[in-house]
């Protein structure tokens, strides 16, 4: 069976959920390997052989991770010139996206980003338009690329041996360009983060302020959820920037998401529309949310949402 590289998401030697998504998802596809790069991966190789990993690449020269993405890329175009592997998977954020695109470009082949699903022979399900139409697709060039969202698997235990293969690249000049100088590590709060969460809140204009977004994190905190918010929202300084949801903010598919007194913007729909379950509380019953949730109550949401948090407390 043929090898599917995974690229590992860590911090603080801790794999990202969506790293076991990703092996779960390998798993369709052929015998997943997980590829580490930078020091810390002793205590991680467990997880990620218990996720089916056959094998574990540690890159663990610190010079990979002293410079920005390019050192990722070049060890993994290098590992594909020497496993040829069926495919390679890397998680859709920010960076993993980058990845994709360069390594797509490195290698000449194909890639897909923004997948939702990946089914047998590397066909892709991904968003498009915005998140408007849901596509599939097939790289017909090369080895596939794929970036796949977080959340969009549920990652489940396949034990598997993990042999651990360390692994090195000698990197170009190229690669050594944009020199990481200063890492903000933004501490880590009681709630999850926003792209792993099972549940999500988000609050909108309708919110009306800051003070009143209290009312979705209480809300929130009650199911254990990660807060969003609409770009208005964020705009409008009540809530960080960080936690804005949608086509330039962050992308959540998670198993619930509650939208609070947001009217669901084309831009919004595009970071969210791919949850498995959509609430919205909005008063306007006109609202275009409602054309996309699972459940919604028109409502005045400063009546709701108390209540709503007060009914699950009792429980
Ligand atoms: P509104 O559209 O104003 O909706 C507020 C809603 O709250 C209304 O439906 C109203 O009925 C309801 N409401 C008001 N009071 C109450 C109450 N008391 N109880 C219940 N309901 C109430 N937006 C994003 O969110 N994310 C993005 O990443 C993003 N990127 C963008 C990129 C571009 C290039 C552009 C042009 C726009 C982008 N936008 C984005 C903005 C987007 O177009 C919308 O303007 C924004 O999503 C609207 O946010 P909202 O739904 O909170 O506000």
């Amino acid at each position: 069976m043929a090898e599917v590289l995974v690229l590992v998401d860590h911090v603080d030697g801790e794999v990202k959920k969506v790293a076991l998504e990703l092996l779960t998802l390998a798993r369709r596809l052929g015998e997943p390997s997980a590829v580490w790069v930078g020091p810390g991966s002793e205590g991680a190789k467990g997880k990620l052989a218990e996720y089916g990993a056959a094998k574990v690449y540690v890159a663990a020269d610190e010079e990979l991770t002293a410079y920005v993405v390019a050192p990722k890329v070049e060890l993994l175009a290098q590992l594909v010139a020497d496993k040829a592997p069926a495919g390679v998977l890397v998680a859709a954020t920010g960076e993993g996206k980058e990845i994709a695109g360069r390594l797509a470009v490195k290698l000449d082949s194909g890639v897909l980003t923004d997948v939702v699903d990946v089914a047998d022979g590397f066909v892709g399900e991904h968003s498009i338009f915005g998140g408007g139409v849901i596509a599939h697709a097939r790289v017909k060039r090369g080895t596939p690329i794929v970036a796949v969202r977080p959340n969009s698997v549920a990652p489940e235990i396949a034990p598997a041996a993990g042999a651990e293969e360390q692994v090195s690249v000698t990197l170009s000049d190229a690669a050594k360009t944009a020199k990481v100088v200063e890492k903000v590590v933004q501490e880590k709060g009681e709630r999850p983060d926003l792209t792993e969460a099972a549940i999500v809140v988000s609050g909108g204009r309708g919110v009306g302020n800051a003070e009143n977004f209290k009312l979705i994190e209480g809300l929130a905190d009650t199911l254990g959820a990660a807060v969003g918010a609409s770009r208005a929202a964020t705009d409008a300084g009540w809530y960080p920037h960080q936690f804005q949801v949608g086509q330039t903010g962050k992308t959540v598919s998670p198993q619930l998401y509650i939208a609070v007194g947001i009217s669901g913007a084309i831009q919004h729909r595009a970071g969210m529309q791919t949850s498995k379950t959509i609430i919205a509380i909005n008063k306007d019953s006109e609202a275009p949310i409602f054309e996309l949730v699972d459940f919604g109550v028109v409502g005045d949401l400063f009546q709701v949402a108390p209540q709503l948090t007060e009914e699950i407390t009792k429980r």
